[in-house]
């Protein structure tokens, strides 16, 4: 298992290496082959839990640079949501991200109980996503420790993640699972103003993103192909379309087999999303990760 892993790994790099990401996704061959190992499920899920964050990247991806009164989510909202989501399909990784979620704890012991309750076998791995600047209260820890599916994943930024090497240091003592990730620059996905270019273009970047592969986002209830479609969204940037989103709260998925339907449609969407006429997300360019914005960003 181990030894394929690795495998689909290098021809992953290949193939991006390459440049052949928007041919393969563009044939059906990825969703097909994706389809056939995990069957009625979402790969991976990103789940936002708050808007806030300990610092403001400029380069967010997520686009939390952007939130002037960032807010938590309500716990019980995204419970409900969850619990109709898993529902009608698995998760394979399960992300909880925000902003910072160690910023509103209570909802995240709220949502790692509801996990740990009545996901088993629903959820395979729940990664909580964090940039190491806040100790976690032990409640929160064993809350965790409680849930052998719960990784902590920090994202190592220098200086700025000034917890990281206590954090580490408890998870070590009560045997939590954790990882650092020491990414050495971030790619940039530019601003949000409309490209002035051809359809086929657009259409090519969706087709080789790794975000819509790879970051499946429910947010404020409704589930999205990437985050940055989601806070565009939620930030009034850009208008909703109907058929780019599923509202997991419309009484029209109350039954589990509609709504998967959905998400399965939403998931193998071949033609690009209005979102990605104001990403650059294959620029090729690279960024300082990090980098620190004094206030937040007004979208120009
Ligand atoms: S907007 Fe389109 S190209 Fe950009 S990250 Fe999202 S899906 Fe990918």
């Amino acid at each position: 298992m181990h030894i394929q892993k690795k495998i689909l790994h290098v021809l992953a790099s290949l193939a991006r290496g390459l440049h052949l990401w928007p041919f393969i996704a563009r044939s059906g061959l990825f969703n097909r082959a994706r389809r056939r190992k995990y069957p009625d499920t979402i790969v991976h899920l990103d789940v936002v839990i708050t808007e806030c964050c300990t610092l403001r990247c400029r380069d967010c991806s997520n686009l939390m640079q952007y939130y002037h009164k960032p807010e938590n989510l309500d716990a019980e909202e995204m419970v409900t949501c969850l619990r109709r989501l898993l529902a009608s399909v698995k998760v394979n990784q399960l992300k909880l991200l925000g902003g910072e979620p160690f910023v509103c704890q209570k909802s995240l012991i709220r949502i790692l109980e509801y996990l740990r309750d009545e996901t088993d076998g629903r959820v395979n791995e729940i990664d909580i996503i964090t940039n190491g600047t806040i100790v976690p209260s032990e409640e929160t820890l064993n809350t965790v420790t409680k849930d052998p599916r719960i990784k902590i994943v920090f994202s190592n930024y220098g200086e700025l993640s000034s917890r990281l090497e206590e954090l580490s240091s408890i998870c070590d003592n009560k045997g939590i699972r954790y990882e650092i990730v020491n990414d050495d620059f971030w790619w940039d996905f530019g601003d949000l103003r409309i490209r002035d270019e051809k359809q086929s273009k657009t259409q090519h970047r969706y087709d080789g993103c790794y975000s819509r592969r790879l970051c499946t986002t429910l947010y404020r209830g409704k589930l999205y192909i990437c985050p940055r479609q989601a806070h565009a969204i939620n930030l009034g940037i850009i208008p909703e379309v109907k058929d780019e989103i599923v509202d997991v709260k419309d009484p029209l998925f109350d039954d589990p087999s509609v709504l998967h339907k959905a998400v399965d449609i939403l998931i193998d969407r071949r033609e690009c999303i209005s979102t990605c006429k104001r990403c650059g997300c294959d620029s090729g360019k690279k960024v300082s990760r990090a980098v620190q914005a004094e206030r937040p960003i007004n979208v120009s």
